[in-house]
């Protein structure tokens, strides 16, 4: 097998088996850019060594067959006394893991050969401290030894001398140095540091293999979902020299501005400096500008050489470069991480160029970043010291008064005020108050913790998890750990984005691109892009994107957005505020009469409702679910009302006859109770009164000339008997309706699939369900047996830290259990009904991997909420190429 490839033998499309550093660097070997020589030692070879424990027997001849190659090409041996060839020994696993991993420079110094180079390169301090460089890495990254051991002797000789910076060490001090280092290694290990070229070489390649299962590396991977098996490749290069004077120095260019996206070249240069002094910023570099002044003979060339990788990579290119002597070296070139708004720029801007395809435009762009670009910003300056730091679980910045419980925020922000919800860490019972907040911020919490969850879910801003702060929430107060109290009716600004809370009120920049999604209208370059990317998905894309929205207000926001309908309107939060009243006493009716006054009363506000969406949605359809909650969520705290009773001088016999019902209607596990399709059938008059107001809101926008398309959804449906049954009294609604205001009303009758049963069974439920919605929040509750209320706030963040869930799948749909559950469920449905149409509209619909897979399963359309809108349709539309 063959382990080792010269620079000149790869290219780009190797990277698997070279790395992307290696294939980088083989692909601008092959196009004849200035890259100095070298060869890769393969992934292969790594991963065979991390599974036997052993190089493979062939690498070593191969390594020096290379080596030898890399030798006569330099006219030099590695380490040679006179004057040396050194390398320097650098890894590079198939996705770029940033500084995770080792490299090594300098290899092939020695006691002998450091004074060739002295010689040869006219510069004995250079040498030297090359020499100490490299004994200090080697030392540290390939024998082991505590880093902090070198670190503190540097300090010792810069104290002596009274100096502050490495470069102020003369060749003395540079020699004394490198001994003590060798003598740090003898002591740390009994063992000397190499003088064998041959050896330093593969024991540093060893090294480098080893570093794939650091720590530092491993953290990486799992934030990153990089997989654990890939291994890494080795790059083994000749050196070239930054730092051989003011003729010389290094560093990094991009093709564009990888911040705004803006065409022309952007970096930083340092004089007289080697690689690592860039990226770890011991010194202060000089924008790029300032090479044109020292060199432009250099700056000149590295343009075109910028011009040419852009071309031939088709994308915003990033370079690691040297100049030696007035000579240019390209180190290493990868396509550029980049913002949220370079990414929608540039692929604009490089199809525009002519450069890439429309389609290739939407693929450079996602939904995650098009999200961020959707909030609101601050406006922070450096001065700006936040009170606390904490997890940026939901982005956005947020400004408003502290609150410390859920029903003051509710009150609060009923009177019109800004509030900011501050918990330990929230639960359901918080929702309301979170609702009305503008921002959520908990000390105790991860990303996946309820706070975490519900505010992205809400498009809330949210920071979680700020551990320095301590909240008193029967004090109404909070204190941070530099002693700052900030209480009930402060004002603070949360940067979800950061992760960051301040005191006071931060100046806000409105998100140009999220305006620029209502209107329509550009308003510069980045929305430009945006609206750009989101025409073309449009196009393209074959799933229909619904919002889920409950209100009129909601509906016409989410077509504002492009919402082509409603998914999901949820009845439940329109019985809720003054109706609450009316619900207590549907509930707490003893004969049927008193029951059908309530929903008589009922009635009309629903209908409103309706009207005012339809009216919304004039054309669209607009899927009505019929109610869904265990009905003591509309009854009072148990708790409560029981104190209230016992106080009470002269209790209120309405609070007993409430208690008494509230009793009655207790359950172990509500969410696997008394709710759904089941209420519709326990509760008589629900479902008429529901179906009525349904009804003759259709029939009212007729009269008033629109064109509504209502559709009735019936929730939590395991049995085709139970819709049999509910369709029926629906039906006999529907007619009565209609022979009353001598409308047609052939309205779409269909049910959700969340519960498995159903899924299972969908091929029966279809026979009698015009439409199937997925409900993939119930579904992956019910599937995988876990309260995602519960679940989110317990075990989730451990299984993630664990490994057992890669995201959490309330998040990103978890497609072998309940995706497969959607397979089956599309496919028996359709195979029964082949008018069936199918959508979700669990929280998934608005998640970008999700939507990808509801797109292969064939679903008609996603539904989710109103601001997820815009990164449905693009991945909807990326989904489809
Ligand atoms: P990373 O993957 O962490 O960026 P690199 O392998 O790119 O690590 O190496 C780190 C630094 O060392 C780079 O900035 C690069 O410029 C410098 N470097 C690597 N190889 C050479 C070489 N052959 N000659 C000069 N500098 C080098
Ligand atoms: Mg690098
Ligand atoms: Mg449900």
């Amino acid at each position: 097998i063959k382990y080792v490839y010269a620079f000149g033998e790869g290219g780009r499309e190797m990277a698997g088996l070279l790395g992307g550093k290696g294939a980088g660097l083989a692909e601008m070997t092959r196009i004849g850019l200035p890259v100095p020589p070298g060869f890769t030692v393969t992934t292969e070879a790594c991963r065979t060594f991390l599974t036997s424990g052993a190089e493979p027997p062939e690498l070593a001849g191969q390594v020096s067959g290379a080596l030898a190659g890399l030798e006569r090409a330099r006219g030099r041996a590695l380490g040679a006394p006179d004057d040396p060839l050194l390398v320097s020994v650098r890894s590079g696993a198939r996705f770029s893991m940033p500084g995770m991993m080792e490299t090594i420079l300098d290899i092939g110094l020695n006691d002998d050969s450091v004074t060739g180079l002295a010689k040869a390169s006219g510069r004995e301090r250079f040498a030297w401290d090359s020499y100490r460089r490299l004994v200090q890495m080697f030392g540290h990254t390939v024998m082991g030894v505590d880093g902090d051991l070198f670190q503190e002797a540097i300090a010792a000789h810069r104290e002596k001398l009274s100096v502050a910076a490495d470069q102020d060490l003369d060749v003395g001090e540079l020699v004394a140095l490198t001994d003590e280092f060798k003598e740090i290694i003898r002591r740390a290990t009994g063992e000397e540091f190499p003088q064998d070229p041959a050896e330093q070489l593969h024991r540093a390649i060893r090294a480098v293999f080893d570093s794939w299962n650091g720590e530092r590396a491993r953290v990486y991977r799992h934030r990153e979902h990089i997989p654990e098996d890939l291994g890494t490749a080795v790059n083994v290069q000749a050196m070239v020299f930054g730092n051989l004077g003011a003729d010389s120095g290094t560093g990094v260019a991009f093709t564009r501005d990888p911040a705004t996206g803006g065409r022309g070249v952007y970096g930083d240069y340092l004089p007289d400096a080697q690689g690592e002094d860039v990226v770890s910023g011991v010194r202060d570099a000089v924008p790029l500008a300032e090479l044109k002044r020292l060199d432009p003979a250099s700056y000149l060339e590295l343009g075109d050489h910028l011009r040419t990788l852009e071309n031939h990579y088709r994308d915003l290119c990033d370079v690691e470069f040297t100049v030696e002597r007035g000579k240019l070296w390209i180190l290493q070139t990868r396509v550029g991480k980049r913002t949220a708004q370079a990414a929608f720029r540039i692929a604009r801007d490089l199809r525009e160029e002519g450069r890439i395809t429309a389609d290739e435009a939407l693929v450079r762009v996602d939904g995650d970043a098009l999200t961020r670009l959707m909030f609101p910003r601050f406006d922070v300056r450096p001065d700006d010291v936040p009170l606390a730091k904490g997890v940026p679980a939901s982005p956005g910045a947020a400004v408003g008064a502290v609150v410390f419980d859920s029903a003051t925020a509710h009150r609060r922000a009923a009177a019109g005020e800004q509030v900011v919800l501050v918990r330990r860490e929230t639960t359901p019972d918080d929702l309301p108050g979170m609702i009305a907040a503008q921002a959520v911020l908990t000390s105790r919490g991860g990303k996946t913790s309820h706070a975490a969850v519900v505010a992205r879910g809400m498009g809330k801003v949210c920071v979680c998890g700020a551990e320095s702060l301590t909240v008193d929430p029967v004090a109404r107060r909070l204190t941070t750990a530099t002693g700052v109290v900030v209480s009930e009716g402060d004002t603070v600004s949360v940067d979800g984005t950061a992760g960051t809370v301040h005191l006071g009120a931060l100046p806000l920049t409105a998100s140009d691109v999220g305006q620029a999604l209502e209107t329509r209208e550009a308003t510069g370059e980045v929305t430009a892009a945006v609206l750009d990317a989101l025409a073309h998905a449009d196009e393209v894309r074959r799933l229909e994107v619904r919002a889920n929205a409950d209100t009129p207000e909601d509906a016409v926001r989410a077509r504002a957005l492009g919402a082509e309908g409603i998914g999901l309107c949820r009845t439940e939060h329109m019985f809720l505020g003054e109706r609450r009243a009316l619900v207590e006493a549907m509930i707490l009716a003893r004969d049927d009469e008193a029951r059908a006054d309530a929903l008589s009363a009922l009635l009309p506000l629903q209908r409103n409702d309706f009207v005012g969406i339809l009216a919304a949605m004039d054309g669209l359809p607009v899927t009505i679910r019929l109610l869904d909650p265990p009905l003591h969520e509309f009854l009072p705290d148990r708790t409560e009302l029981a104190v209230r009773l016992a106080t009470a001088v002269h209790p209120d016999p309405h609070d007993r006859a409430l208690l008494a019902a509230v009793e009655r209607m207790q359950e172990q596990n509500p969410m696997l109770g008394l709710r759904g399709v089941r209420l519709a059938l326990a509760v008589p008059g629900l479902v008429a009164m529901q179906v009525r107001a349904i009804a003759e809101a259709v029939a009212q926008r007729r009269l008033d000339g629109g064109d509504p398309r209502a559709e009735i959804m019936i929730p939590l449906v395991g049995t085709v008997e139970e819709l049999r049954l509910v369709r029926a009294e629906t039906e006999r609604v529907l007619g009565e309706v209609a022979a009353e205001t001598g409308a047609r009303l052939d309205l779409p009758i269909g049910t959700m699939i969340e519960l498995p049963r159903a899924a299972l069974t969908a091929g029966r439920i279809a026979e009698v369900a015009d439409f199937f919605s997925f409900g993939t929040n119930d579904l992956t509750q019910t599937t995988w047996g876990l309260s995602r209320d519960d679940a989110e706030a317990s075990f989730v963040p451990l299984y993630l830290d664990e490994g057992v869930f890669g995201t959490s799948p309330f998040e990103t749909i978890d497609q072998e259990g309940v995706g497969r559950l959607v397979e089956i469920g599309v496919e028996a449905g359709r195979a029964a009904n082949p008018r069936l149409e199918t959508g979700v509209c669990g929280e998934h619909g608005g998640d970008p991997e999700s939507v990808h897979f509801f797109h292969r399963a064939g679903l008609d359309y996603v539904s989710c909420s109103p601001f997820r809108i815009p990164a449905a349709r693009l991945e909807a539309g990326r989904a489809a190429l």
